[in-house]
């Protein structure tokens, strides 16, 4: 075989090498310039539920006037279940795509309500996390992240929610393929992560893509990680 079509054999049949950071040494890196992080109730877990799903495709701060906009004008759930369609949408307008989240809000409430007979979900803290994982995104519109997110912040479950930050900081980084979406890569950042720091890391790597790791232009010079990372634009 001629020597450049050897070469080439051996390139495809060597493994491909994804360039990656260790996770530990993210965890020590990031923790020093956003650290110590500290786990903190936010609400109760259906009212994370609903909140998360007012996050999708807009803001935070666009979410949380929605959130508190719907409370507001319903201050229970069972009057979002009551209430006409038109009228959720109208009290969660600002959080945009309303009639979609109207919708998909009083289904999970329905969905809830047939199963439990009552609204408090803290019962899934008690279950195994692929049981509540399953739980949870068996209802209505529910996937991967929202699920996460509820177990994570309500439930203090060892979940590890990857939202758009973290999905661009974890490819820079190499923790994931580049051809992995949001959704692949829970399953894979909790393998990487062990149980006891997913918490902070999702903290520390949201705050990281907030701050440094910025979609269009990642700060490379002021990151803890710049000689590191394989998508680094320091020379
Ligand atoms: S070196 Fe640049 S691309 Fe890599 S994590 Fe830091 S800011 Fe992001």
């Amino acid at each position: 075989m001629p020597a450049r079509a050897n070469k080439l054999a051996r390139k495809r049949k060597s493994p491909m090498r994804v360039p990656t950071v260790a996770i530990a040494l993210v965890q020590e890196r990031l923790n020093s310039i956003y650290g110590p992080i500290e786990w903190r109730p936010r609400m109760v877990a259906l009212d994370e539920l609903i909140f998360t799903v007012l996050t999708q495709h807009t803001s935070d701060l666009n979410a949380e006037r929605a959130y508190d906009s719907l409370r507001r004008v319903m201050p229970t759930w069972g009057e979002v279940i009551e209430a006409d369609t038109e009228k959720v949408a109208d009290a969660i307008r600002q959080g945009g795509l309303a009639n979609q989240k109207s919708i998909r809000i009083q289904q999970i409430l329905v969905e809830i309500l047939k199963r439990l007979g009552h609204f408090e979900l803290e019962f899934l803290a008690d279950l195994e996390l692929e049981e509540a994982r399953a739980w949870l995104k068996s209802l209505p519109g529910v996937g991967p992240k929202t699920a996460a997110v509820v177990m994570a912040f309500s439930l203090k479950m060892p979940a590890f929610p990857v939202d758009t930050h973290i999905h661009r900081v974890s490819m820079r980084l190499g923790l994931i393929g580049k051809k992995i979406t949001a959704d692949q890569a829970h399953p894979i950042m909790e393998e990487l992560i062990p149980e006891a720091h997913r918490y902070d890391m999702h903290v520390l790597l949201i705050t990281h893509g907030r701050q440094i790791c910025k979609a269009r232009i990642p700060q490379c010079a002021r990151c803890p990680l710049g000689r590191e990372c394989p998508a680094s634009t320091i020379d």
